[in-house]
């Protein structure tokens, strides 16, 4: 997602994305909260057992710790049999959830948030809608590292959702199903703006976000279930969980994906300094609003950090926009998509 994190969440219900518009830093991440609630939140101080009954003598079992290794042992195995690497970052992650099964739950996840606008998207052949296509289409043909071709392969869609009532935001759907808020329009203000937008959310489907979300999560229950044993309090695993692993690796695929995202945006020949104006105007937004947030705790990385990120970046996308030509014919490749939404408004 393009602030409230890339992760689907794959039972999604109203309530989940009431809570998402009401700025939960990730609706998933809730899920992950009911997972540990129903434990007790107390511990005995008899340093032998805690509230589990569950005593750490288990640990100095020799069985135990021979299983504990072999089963480490083969863990390592399975996650490096399974490391896959991200377009263009070239960041290596373990991958294991199967693609049709990513695609069967993304799909499930469609048809709810289909439902759940019911009435409130905008038809196909709206100008906020034809614009955002003809936009995506553009980002699309111009990717030019997708070495499986996969970016086209995809059958992407874009559905624009009309609500006043939901804050800006945008998200995609494994498959290629992009959603974006026409409260967005505003802080995209222009075409380069929106490729900003759009450009992030192919960059979370390109990477499998998606995927890497879910092959993480066995792991964190495992550790949820290893501290508790440990502990005996899901108040400090969850925070122990959150700050240490699951908070940082949704900041690090939000910035992958403004990495990604910024690359294929220049290979779209697209304005590139727009990234940066969008990211100064979201700032504003959120100024604005006086949603600010801590960004230890925080999903996504703060605006802050997201402008000096893309400013750090902008001489590669340069390059990367000299090399596939961009600047060889400037009237043809940059002049016909610059309108901006003033008029809209
Ligand atoms: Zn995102």
């Amino acid at each position: 997602m393009f602030r409230f994190g890339p992760n689907l969440n794959f039972s999604l219900s109203s309530r989940v994305l009431n809570n998402t518009f009401n700025r939960n830093p990730n609706p998933s991440f809730s899920r992950f909260d009911s997972q540990f609630r129903f434990y007790a939140t107390y511990k005995r101080f008899n340093n032998q057992k805690n509230s589990t009954g569950f005593s750490l003598e288990f640990f100095k079992d020799p069985k135990i710790q021979k299983r504990i290794l072999v089963g480490g042992a083969l863990f390592a195995a399975f996650y490096v049999y399974n490391l896959d690497q991200a377009p263009i970052s070239n960041r290596r992650r373990c991958i294991w959830i199967p693609k049709f099964v990513e695609l069967k739950l993304a799909d499930i996840t469609y048809r709810q948030i289909l439902h759940l606008y019911d009435g409130k998207f905008l038809p196909d052949n709206h100008p906020y809608t034809r614009k955002i296509e003809s936009i995506m289409k553009k980002i699309i043909k111009g990717i030019v590292r997708d070495e499986n071709g996969e970016a086209k392969e995809i059958d992407w869609k874009v559905h624009v959702i009309h609500d006043p009532n939901v804050p800006p935001n945008a998200f995609v759907l494994p498959g290629g199903k992009i959603f974006v808020f026409t409260t967005i329009f505003p802080i995209a203000k222009n075409d380069d703006g929106l490729a900003t937008i759009l450009s992030h959310e192919t960059a979370h489907q390109l990477a499998r976000h998606t995927s890497e979300n879910l092959s993480k999560k066995p792991l964190y229950s495992l550790l949820g279930i290893i501290l508790y044993t440990i502990t005996g309090s899901s108040f400090i695993n969850d925070l122990f969980l959150k700050s240490i692993f699951l908070m940082p690796a949704s900041r690090e695929m939000e910035t992958e994906a403004d990495y990604i995202g910024l690359m294929i945006m220049s290979e779209g020949c697209f304005k590139i300094d727009e990234a940066l104006k969008f990211w100064k105007r979201f700032k504003e937004f959120e100024d604005r609003s006086g949603v600010r947030s801590f960004e230890f705790l925080e999903t996504h990385p703060a605006s802050e950090t997201r402008y000096g990120n893309i400013e750090r970046w902008l001489p590669e996308a340069r390059e990367r926009q000299e090399s596939v030509g961009c600047y060889s014919n400037q009237f043809l490749n940059f002049s016909s998509f610059n309108h901006g939404f003033d008029s809209f408004f």
